[in-house]
């Protein structure tokens, strides 16, 4: 008997049937881009290998004005259906399924060929689109259609047409970017009249037997989005045009409501899905923040849907659901809604990968082999960095001990897990817990490690982390300063008045956790939607609150200091660091750069501006918090090159700057797989 029975249930489509509720869900990896065709089909066949329900590839272009980005994948030649055709027989012979995403951008397409209902530039793009006549829109639904016959010569199993996250399709659908007066604009009926079509026409091309899964937007989170009505119209329209699946889709990629990022909730849209359920016939799959075969079942048996979609999750552990159905879950590595490794990359024109596990999309360059000659390895700090290096060695067959001066595993994970809208932090740590134990790897806690501990070991690797950086600001000894660590380990409980010095990543964490009191609205999901301003796309277009976002007062008054005089937050990660301001100005943080730090008394922190050191300025405040970064802890490092003992460095002991636990973990797992 299954803890997951809804998630593990088959699922007949009919003319096949999938082996699980599970899909995941379409992800720009970057990987189709590479053209490295066994790189590409080793990707998803190790998902196949996984036991995944069935898969959606990353978005591929129908032509080069629909195409996301100029060199983006398309399908549109005999050459593209005989690469895609290595994927595919793949993953059949791993005994999986795949469907291919056709994305046509619309003008989210960053190019300047791209096109549109309506001449009206996106916010997230500098180009301006073209508006299509009936030709091109004639063209457009062919090309699609072209493209869907192709997928289908390749070999996929289906295709899932993108009409959601505001591209061209769902352009189509709302007054705010179709201002058309013809057949395809006006009236509802008329603004639905593309995407009814182009799933009409795609039916008539593929077959019967093959699966079409239309991806439709259930709340816009725009100005002037759908009503629910309309969703459902909508919804009956594409079934009736011959959709096998309704995919969901949440927000659009304009919208400046967070959907997908850790402090989202779990779930936190299934209940939008939820109200489609009943209105079709066909299976309706819900999506966003379901990262645990617990969230998954549950959705499933409250009857949000009939499958759930998790596409980062498959980054962060291939084998998601064969860990499930061997009743593993413990062991799944979990995907924390980070986007470090997969979104950022994407965006910064990277492959992506998953910062949990560095192998996603690295199968065939990154492998981690059983060793030929068993060791005995030592790590020393388990932090992200000897942790994955302590696995990897363990699980090559090494044999490992692990030391750390605390009491407890985690390292700086187990102050993030602190900070409220990061609770994800939680499971990673546990995670770790779990496979130390699993693995037999010898754990040496509350043991400070000294270099003659370490000669019996045939290698030594050294992740002992950092040390918070001396600020030397005049003043900085007295009561009122205080270490970000002892803050965010509750050792001391600032006053009503904080300056925060320091404004990289833990000095946005720090004043994340001054501001709130009492329940993270992560873990409420009411709250959380009155405090981004979400509502019920039933009562108010686009699912968009009137009144817009209505968080709690701010416990504290913070200032969020820096000295360069750049934006702040400016080097967060690209797809969350407008989260990160967005929520910090919410709660009245201030934020103050440019600075030179004169002093600390007992007023509060003392600062000048600019070079000539003018204006200057007091920070009133009841305590100053120093969050100005890290430098290597190289103790136990130097100590064991002064005796000649040979060693590694990893982790924030080899570099503290830029540190974040994606390098930390890549650099731990890529050095463990080489010893
Ligand atoms: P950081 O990102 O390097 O930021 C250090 C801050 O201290 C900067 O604002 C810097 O700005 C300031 N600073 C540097 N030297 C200073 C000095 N001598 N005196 C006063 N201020 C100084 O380091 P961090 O905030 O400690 O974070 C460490 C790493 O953890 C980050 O790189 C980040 O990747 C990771 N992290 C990431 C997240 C995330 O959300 N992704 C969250 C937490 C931590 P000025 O030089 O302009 O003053
Ligand atoms: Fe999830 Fe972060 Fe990995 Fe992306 S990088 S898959 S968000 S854990």
């Amino acid at each position: 008997m299954t803890d997951y029975p809804h998630m593990l249930a088959p699922l007949d489509l009919g003319f096949t049937t999938l082996k699980n509720r599970v899909l995941m869900g379409s992800m720009h990896t970057g990987l189709e881009e590479t053209k490295d065709w066994n790189r590409v089909a080793e990707f998803y066949a190790e998902r196949a290998r996984g036991e995944v329900g069935l898969m959606v590839t990353g978005g591929i272009g129908p032509n080069l004005e629909g195409s996301v980005l100029p060199g983006a994948a398309m399908m549109v030649s005999q050459d593209d259906i005989d690469n895609h055709s290595i994927v595919t027989s793949r993953v059949h012979d791993a005994g999986g399924k795949i469907a291919m995403q056709i994305l046509h951008a619309g003008r989210y397409a960053y190019g300047p060929k791209c096109v549109a209902p309506s001449p009206v530039k996106s916010p997230i793009s500098p180009f301006p689109p073209a508006e299509l006549d009936e030709d091109g829109i004639e063209k457009q639904i062919s090309d699609i259609v072209a493209t869907a016959v192709r997928a289908r010569q390749a070999g996929y199993d289906g295709v899932e047409i993108m009409g959601s996250e505001g591209y061209f399709l769902n352009q189509f659908l709302v007054t705010h970017t179709n201002k058309r007066t013809d057949r395809w604009g006006g009236s509802y009926e008329n603004r639905m009249r593309l995407p009814i079509e182009v799933v009409r026409r795609a039916r008539e091309a593929v077959g019967t037997d093959f699966i079409i899964i239309y991806r439709l937007s259930m709340i816009d989170l725009v100005p002037n989005g759908s009503t629910f009505d309309e969703v459902v119209q909508l919804a009956k329209e594409i079934e009736k045009a011959g959709a096998t699946i309704i995919n969901t889709g949440i927000g659009w990629h304009e919208a400046r409501i967070p959907t997908i990022a850790t402090s989202v909730p779990r779930a936190a849209f299934a209940w939008v899905t939820k109200k489609l359920m009943g209105q079709v016939s066909i299976p309706v799959i819900t999506s966003n923040r379901i990262n645990t075969p617990e969230v998954a079942e549950e959705v499933l048996r409250t009857g949000c849907a009939d499958m759930v979609s998790m596409a980062r999750p498959m980054l962060a552990d291939a084998h998601f659901v064969r860990k499930a159905m061997a009743g593993k879950a413990a062991q799944i590595a979990p995907c924390i809604a980070c986007n470090q490794a997969c979104l950022d990359h994407t965006f910064g024109g990277k492959i992506s990968s998953c910062l949990v596990n560095p192998r996603a999309c690295h199968e065939t360059e990154l492998t981690v082999a059983p060793t030929k000659t068993v060791k005995s390895i030592a790590v020393v700090g388990a932090g992200p960095a000897g942790l994955s290096a302590a696995m990897t060695a363990r699980e090559r067959g090494h044999t490992v001990t692990l030391f750390d001066r605390a009491d407890e595993i985690g390292g700086q994970l187990n102050m993030a897990k602190q900070v409220p809208g990061k609770e994800e932090f939680r499971g990673l740590v546990e995670w770790y817990r779990t496979m130390v134990t699993q693995m037999q790897i010898e754990l040496r806690l509350n043991t400070e490690v000294t270099a003659d501990m370490l000669t019996g070991f045939d290698d030594v690797i050294i992740a002992t982390g950092v040390l918070p950086r001396d600020p030397a600001i005049p003043g900085q000894d007295a009561a009122n300063v205080h270490s970000y660590i002892d803050v965010l380990k509750r050792k001391v409980a600032p006053g009503q008045r904080v300056a925060v010095v320091g404004a990289g990543g833990i000095g946005f964490d720090v004043s994340e956790f001054l501001v709130h009191a009492g329940d993270s609205p992560t873990e409420n999901l009411p709250e959380w939607l009155v405090e981004w301003g979400v509502a019920d796309p039933a009562t108010h277009r686009g699912g968009l609150a009137p009144e817009g976002p209505k968080p709690e007062g701010p416990a504290r008054a913070v200032t969020l200091l820096q000295r360069k005089a750049e934006k702040h937050g400016k080097r967060l990660g690209k797809t969350t660091g407008w989260i990160h301001r967005a929520a910090l100005k919410m709660k009245d943080v201030a934020f103050v750069g440019g600075v030179n730090y004169e002093r600390i008394d007992a007023d509060g922190l003392h600062v000048s501006f600019g070079d000539a050191r003018e204006n200057p300025t007091l920070i009133a405040a009841d305590d100053i918090i120093l969050c100005a970064g890290q430098v290597p802890d190289r103790t136990l490092a130097d100590a064991l090159a002064e005796k000649g003992i040979a060693h590694h460095i990893i982790g924030g002991a080899d570099v503290a700057a830029e540190l974040d636990a994606k390098r930390a973990i890549d650099q731990g797992t890529r050095l463990a797989a080489t010893l």
